[in-house]
Order: C-alpha cells, then structure tokens, then sequence
C-alpha cells in the first residue's frame, strides 16, 4: 500500500484534512494539480475566518500550506486523473504517469468559476476579460471597469478594484437584490462602486482588447453602452465532480457531493469535504468537513480516534 489516505485538492479541506490526518497516524497523500490554495488563494481579502480581521487569500492559504507541508506528502502539479475501485482499495493514476495504490481516498475538488457565454466572452479572455482582480486588477489601475455577479466574490472584487484605485467600477448584477451579504453591499456603496441592477450583458465588444459591454436594462428592455477596460467576471462556480461520477459517487441535481455528517458519500472508503459538498462554502467550513473527513476514514483503515 503506497499511501492509507490520498487527498485530492489542497484547498481549505485539503490542508486541514491532511494536518488532521497525519496526526492521527494516517501514511496520507495530498495531491493538487497547481500549486494548492484553490479559489480561496485568489480572493483579495479574508475578513471572516477566526483568529484574522483581515488577510490575504494567497497570504492563508500559503499558511495552511507551509503547516500541512510539516505532516503530510505533498504531491503538487500532480492531477489525479483516474481513479478505480478494487475490493478493499483503490488505485489512483495521476498525470505524472504513476499510480498509487490508497485504502481511503477524501475528494476535496472544490468548484471553478462560472464562464460568461455572451458574444465576445471567449475572445476577450485575457484581454480585458479576466476571473480575478487580485491577479489582473493591477493593469486596470486608474481605468475603468466592470464586475459582474452579484454574490459575495463580486463585491468583495468590486471593492478590492476601487480600492487600488480603478478610476470608475461598475457591478452589474442581473436582479434588483445582491445575492452577497449585506456587509459587502454597505463597503462597496462606501468604497464608491456604481451598481447597475436589472442589467445583463448582451455582448462585449472591442478591437486588440476589450473596449465597451453592450448592455439590456431587463425592466425597460433598453440597451445600452458602457466604456470600460477591464470586466471582471464573478457569476458562481462549478463543483469539479468528474472523478466522483466516475466513481459512481452520488451528486445532487446542482453537481455538488452528496455526503453525510461523517463526510462519507455513498461508495465505501470514498469521503467529500469543502466547496465540492455544496453548502455553506466558507474557509471555515471546508477547513471543518477537513478534517471531520480524514478522521471519518479511519474506520476503513482499521484504525481509531478518540470520539
Ligand atoms: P454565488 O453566491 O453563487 O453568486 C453568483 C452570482 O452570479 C449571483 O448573484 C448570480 O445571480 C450571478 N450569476 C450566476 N449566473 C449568472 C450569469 N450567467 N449571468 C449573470 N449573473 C449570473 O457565487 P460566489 O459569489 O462566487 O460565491 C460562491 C460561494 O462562496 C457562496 O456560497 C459564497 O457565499 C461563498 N463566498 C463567501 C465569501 C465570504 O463569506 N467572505 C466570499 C466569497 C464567496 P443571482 O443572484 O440572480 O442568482
């Protein structure tokens, strides 16, 4: 047996459910197919997970991997590709061209963004369509541009991208009420983010880059052109449940894993933990499903823990 746990994803669930399990005595794997930190690495600020007022995504997440790093084998830019089931284990092929034989496997996945499928959102990707201010708000400094989603990603970007100092940004959101929390709303009004309500995309337009987002009030049904630089597109994610189907893991109507208060899912020795579960979707939780998870397994290891 190469490993008793492998972990696939090293998000929040990832890095917690390998400190977890590791102390607890599991021979545990972690495999991501980047460098770690998952979507959480590349929000701009983190203001509600405990013990932080304020910090970076990057800055977190970085944390948690320097602290996992100590207990348990880190296998980064290594994507599991497959994963079969035997009897009592199963063999895990990642794109490494090796294979691993694992008693337990834990999916920490996690989600990826929603892409904007209106004219133009493929031609512009990367050039002035970007999925992160953190990463690309920097070249829109003293321009203008747009967010557009109305969750909380969305405004904690639109107020991260004021707060670097865009020239105007708008939050175009496709209902009359923000999906976000009401704190976000309150600092982004304050941070001087203009909101377009009722307003969708209908195509976006430029030459070399983006220059300008035709527009539909969906109230009025009136069109419209805004003059921007920079869209930064915040409308959701997409659980990454590929390898769960296949394995016959069972998933709800909206992708998410279904799991229990154990974090099993349906097929013996296989756990869920993090965005992938569906939700509530915060660090905090996920860094709980962690670790609840990796414990959880030792029940196919032949092991104990204390509760
Ligand atoms: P989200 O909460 O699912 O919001 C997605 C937003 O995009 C919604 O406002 C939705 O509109 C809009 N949208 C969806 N498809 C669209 C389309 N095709 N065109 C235009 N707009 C579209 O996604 P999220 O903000 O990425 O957050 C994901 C999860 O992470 C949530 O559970 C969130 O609470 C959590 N999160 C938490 C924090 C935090 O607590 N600090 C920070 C970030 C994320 P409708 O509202 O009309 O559906």
């Amino acid at each position: 047996m190469d490993y008793e746990l492998a972990i696939i994803g090293a998000g929040p669930a990832g890095y917690s459910a390998a400190i977890y399990a590791a102390r607890a005595g599991i021979h545990t794997a972690l495999f991501d197919q980047s460098g770690g930190g998952g979507l959480a690495s590349i929000a701009p600020n983190i203001e509600n997970y405990a013990g932080f007022s304020s910090i970076k995504g990057m800055d977190l997440m970085e944390k948690m991997k320097e602290h996992a790093s100590k207990y348990a084998d880190m296998h980064f830019y290594e994507q599991v590709e497959s994963i079969e089931k035997q009897q009592e284990q199963f063999t895990l092929y990642s794109s490494e061209e090796k294979s691993y034989a694992v008693k337990a496997v834990l999916l920490a996945t996690g989600t990826e963004h929603r892409r904007l499928t209106c004219g133009g959102a493929k031609e512009y990707e990367g050039r002035g369509i970007s999925y992160c201010a953190t990463c690309d708000g920097f070249f829109f400094k003293g321009k203008s541009v747009a967010v557009v989603g109305g969750g909380n990603s969305a405004l904690i970007e639109a107020i991260y991208l004021k707060q670097i100092g865009c020239k105007e940004v708008y939050l175009i959101h496709r209902r009359d009420t923000l999906r976000a929390e009401e704190a976000y709303e309150a600092d982004a009004k304050k941070a001087g983010v203009t909101f377009l309500l009722n307003t969708v995309i209908q195509e976006i337009k430029g030459t070399e880059n983006l220059e300008s987002l035709i527009l539909t009030d969906t109230k009025t049904q009136e069109t419209s052109t805004l003059q921007i630089k920079g869209l930064f597109v915040s409308i959701g994610v997409i659980p990454q449940n590929d390898l769960a189907k296949k394995l016959g893991v069972t998933i709800d109507e909206q992708g998410y894993i279904q799991v229990d208060t154990q974090m099993r899912t349906n097929v013996k020795g296989i756990y869920a933990a993090g965005d992938i579960t569906g939700g509530l979707r915060q660090i905090i939780t996920a860094a709980a499903e962690g670790a609840q998870a990796s414990l959880s397994s030792t029940e196919v290891l032949g092991k104990q823990y204390p509760y």
